[in-house]
């Protein structure tokens, strides 16, 4: 076990917990997700796994020993357990290999040199390490923070929402190059998100966080497919909830299929039709005027159409 939260409570202050009895762990070459909306508590909790935050109560292990509380040290957090915040934190003045060569300012020359190059093409940013943070896109300057994080080969890293400024072309080259890194160190990862396509895709284990606290943990593909409630379900993909007296149903749009009148679940008039790249999600009206999101491979030709649940989820 790397890291471990057991009971842990954060306030920013005395009246409000901003997290609450948050216990889960993370292990080594494990990538974790927390996923929750704006406000729920992701950053606080990713500073609080880094050991930046005063607890409210409850602990934090690295490594089955106690992390000491900012207030008991003389600098917080801890020097195996790195964090990449928003912002990145690039020294402005320093080029792309000064800001890692800082990092490694104690270190054997030959070392620190080799190293430095290793990192570089680690984060492919060998061809921008003599240019200043402000004259490299904001892909590259984040890749710069993430060779900055692991120069000295830390057993954790921590990543704030990493995906969120980034294009298709530069999250599809983090997530390779974090894969390899977590890999190739063996250390343990984890990141928040607010958007789940980055969560389901890199992640091993998703955590669900809704104000402050953690109400529900597991795989992706459990998560997705038997979330705990409706912000979870929401929160992981597009659905359609629908009530049934006391109990609440749950269905992706890709759990829906058209079919024949005799084997219909729902019949409805088509009301919107949006091509997604992929397919099409097509929105229908009942009669009793509910609206039923699904997805199709083919843009349906007629009006009226007939569908069937192929899986659903149920809660209380
Ligand atoms: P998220 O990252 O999920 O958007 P945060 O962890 O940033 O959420 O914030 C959780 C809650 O704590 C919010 O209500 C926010 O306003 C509050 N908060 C965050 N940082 C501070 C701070 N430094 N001082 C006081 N309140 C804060
Ligand atoms: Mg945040």
């Amino acid at each position: 076990m790397l890291l471990k939260l057991k009971n842990y409570h954060h306030s920013y202050s005395e009246s409000v917990l901003t997290l609450e009895n948050i216990n889960f762990d993370l292990k080594k070459g494990e990538i974790v997700a927390i996923l929750g909306n704006s406000g729920s508590g992701k950053s606080t909790l990713l500073l609080s796994m880094a050991g930046l935050l005063e607890p409210f109560s409850g602990e934090i292990l690295f490594k089955n020993k106690k992390i000491l509380k900012p207030s008991e040290k003389l600098i917080a957090g801890h020097s195996d357990i790195k964090i990449v915040k928003q912002d990145y934190g690039l020294f402005p003045n320093m080029t792309v290999a000064e800001n890692i060569a800082y990092e490694l300012r104690y270190y054997e020359e030959d070392y620190r040199k080799s190293k430095i190059d290793s990192l570089l093409d680690l984060c492919e940013i060998s061809e921008i390490k003599t240019k200043l943070p402000r004259h490299i896109s904001g892909g590259q300057q984040q890749r710069t923070a993430i060779a900055r994080a692991i120069a000295e080969n830390p057993d954790v890293l921590l990543l704030d929402e990493p995906f969120s400024h980034l294009d298709l072309q530069n999250k599809t080259k983090l997530k390779t190059i974090l894969q390899k890194i977590i890999k190739r160190n063996q250390i343990g990862c984890a990141f928040v998100t607010h958007e789940v396509e980055d969560a389901i895709s890199l992640a091993n284990k998703l955590i669900i966080l809704e104000k402050g606290k953690i109400i529900q943990i597991g795989k992706p593909e459990y998560i997705y497919n038997q979330p705990i409630n409706e912000y979870t379900a929401r929160l992981t993909g597009l659905v359609n909830i629908i009530k049934k007296g006391k109990k609440t149903s749950l269905i992706r749009p890709e759990n829906l299929k058209i079919c024949n009148a005799k084997e219909a679940n729902y019949q409805g008039q088509i009301i919107n039709v949006s091509f997604i790249g992929r397919g099409f999600l097509i929105d229908i009206k009942t009669k009793k005027n509910e609206v039923i999101q699904f997805f199709t491979l083919e843009k349906p030709i007629q009006v009226e159409i007939f569908l069937s649940i192929k899986f659903e989820h149920e809660f209380i």
